[in-house]
């Protein structure tokens, strides 16, 4: 570890930032600005720090991960995040993603189906001060359509299919990111809703995330 008190891993976040993000392509300042600030370490097991911000996914419990960095920073960055968003992410594992989107956003709803990951995420975020961030327990391969709808909706979890009940809470204008197709391989998908109800989807770039269990999920 080689934090310096104050800012325990800014060093590691500087690195993460230039070397895993700006140079594959991320440019949006906002979100490259959230993830030298969240402090990712506070998020994975203190026996997983030393590679927190390591150039790839990290065990939590429940045999689940969190995300590669670059994966989250793409995900994030396509669904063009605003201030004034409301926002729903599915699989909130660790909760990470969940600090930056509450870093970027109005409102960030996120639904976890494992109660421990979901209390354990809720409690980091809560410590660490982010006011803007809820976590509910449940399947959130049908949303969460008492707070619907909302202008962006982050999906963590890989899907056979995209669920017909996310694309019912889009807002007008919104954008749903979702990884698509086998257990052991996906592409991620932007799907938008347009202002004539419609909706349009688009292939972006491929991945690999853990399954999403559930009703419309595997
Ligand atoms: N962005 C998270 C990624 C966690 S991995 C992070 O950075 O930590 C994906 C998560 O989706 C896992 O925690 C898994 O338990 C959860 N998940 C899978 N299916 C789900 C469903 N139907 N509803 C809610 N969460 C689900």
């Amino acid at each position: 570890m080689k934090g310096n008190g104050t800012q325990p891993f800014a060093a590691e976040r500087f690195s993460m930032v230039e070397s895993q993000l700006r140079q594959r392509g991320i440019r949006d300042e906002r979100l490259l600005a959230a993830m030298s600030k969240v402090p990712r370490h506070e998020f994975v097991s203190r026996q997983n720090w030393n590679e927190a911000y390591a150039d790839h996914p990290i065990p939590i419990a429940e045999k689940q991960t969190t995300s590669q960095p670059y994966m989250i920073a793409a995900m994030v960055q396509a669904a063009e995040i605003k201030p004034e968003d409301r926002v729903l992410e599915i699989g909130a594992g660790s909760g990470y993603q969940t600090a930056l989107l509450a870093e970027l956003a109005s409102q960030v709803f996120a639904v976890e189906r494992y109660v421990s990951l979901a209390e354990a995420a809720q409690k980091t975020l809560e410590r660490l001060g982010y006011r803007n961030a809820k976590i509910v327990t449940g399947d959130g391969s049908l949303g969460l359509p008492e707070a619907a709808p909302f202008d962006a909706i982050i999906v963590s979890a890989a899907a056979p299919r995209i669920p017909q009940a996310l694309m019912d809470q889009l807002a007008v204008g919104g954008r749903l990111l979702i990884p698509v197709g086998e257990a052991d391989q996906q592409v991620l998908q932007l799907v938008q809703r347009q202002a004539d109800g419609s909706t349009t989807v688009r292939t972006l770039e491929g991945c690999r995330f853990v399954p999403l269990i559930g009703e419309q999920g595997f």
